[in-house]
């Protein structure tokens, strides 16, 4: 009998967490051919998340759960709960039911019947979300796609269903900056796509500030491409080619007719924008020595507090 974990970050979700728990029993309950457990890892909630887990436990053995020292960040919550995962099959998915686990059977039969190695979700909306963060998302997908050799589509969700062999793939790569989209897309694998109009979440509030998915998709762009850095080295040269015609220019000018002094505002202006392309060069070269630095301190991606086996 296969065995199916679904791992379920969680911060702050005590809100949602009884309709979740309630959903993905109901869930279980139709594949009766199929044994699960459910992984939730508490990333450092700071309400009540952690004692209803215990609570879900003692009731449901198939319930486990992992909490966290502090607030690590979802990637890291995905990566624990992965790591602890003992399924033949395992799935990923959020507590608010933005992702429905009615979806799951679909799922499972896709990747079971052995042609797919990951069924994964994208939704094909962006209703109740702002315009300006649509039009940044769509942004963000067309830049990253254009700079990196891993797709990453356009409107996927963290919510998927992967074989063993995928996920033993995924945990192979220990990088600190984990940018889970890219590694879902860099690992490679045969995909499935399920499409679906996107939910409101159940309850509770969305961790994502604009800020925080801006620095996101930052750390994005740079953990699966170094365009960025080919891109300041390209405006460089450019830049020199400009300038030594420019400075022919001149010398030709000056020898030919004479050398009445002017050009003081263009002097000011080519200065000024010199400064600033070296200082975004700069900037570039400094955040990728950044994310260098933070590989290379070697440090744990989460600290575990407790789990259900060790209290
Ligand atoms: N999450 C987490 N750690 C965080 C932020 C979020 O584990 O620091 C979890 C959260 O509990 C939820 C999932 O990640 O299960 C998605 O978060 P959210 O619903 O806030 O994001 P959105 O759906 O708005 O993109
Ligand atoms: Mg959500």
């Amino acid at each position: 009998m296969d065995l199916i974990s679904i791992v379920v970050p969680c911060y702050n979700e005590q809100e949602a967490l009884p309709a979740f728990y309630k959903e993905i029993v109901k869930t279980a309950k139709s594949m009766p051919q199929v044994r699960f457990e459910f992984i939730f890892v508490d990333d450092g909630s700071k309400d009540k998340t952690l004692s209803m887990l215990k609570y879900l436990h003692k009731k449901d053995s198939r319930v486990r759960y992992i909490s966290f020292s502090r607030n690590f960040g979802k990637e890291a919550g995905m990566l624990a709960g992965l790591k602890a995962a003992k399924g033949d099959y395992i799935a990923v998915m959020d507590a608010d039911l933005q992702d429905p686990p009615s979806l799951l059977p679909e799922m499972y039969a896709t990747v079971k019947s052995g042609e797919y190695d990951c069924a994964a979700t994208r939704r094909t909306d962006r209703k109740g979300e702002p315009p300006i963060r649509s039009f940044f998302a769509k942004m963000f997908y067309r830049i990253i796609n254009k700079m990196s050799d891993a797709e990453i589509v356009d409107g996927a969700r963290d919510f998927r269903l992967m074989r063993r062999k995928m996920v033993d793939a995924i945990l192979s790569m220990s990088e600190y900056n984990r940018f889970s989209k890219g590694i879902f897309g860099w690992v490679g694998f045969k995909t499935k796509w399920f499409e679906y109009v996107n939910a409101e979440r159940v309850a509770g509030q969305t961790k994502w500030s604009f800020w925080k998915l801006f620095k996101y998709s930052m750390e994005g762009i740079m953990a699966f491409s170094t365009t960025p850095l080919y891109i300041s080295s390209i405006m460089g040269f450019v830049i020199c080619v400009f300038a030594f015609i420019m400075a022919c220019f001149y010398l030709i000018k000056t020898l030919v007719f004479g050398d009445p002094t002017t050009g003081f505002p263009s002097l000011v202006c080519i200065i000024l924008f010199l400064g600033g392309i070296q200082l975004i060069g700069i900037g570039v070269l400094g955040m990728y020595l950044s994310k260098t630095y933070l590989e290379t301190k070697n440090r744990p991606i989460y600290i575990i507090k407790e789990t259900e086996t060790e209290k």
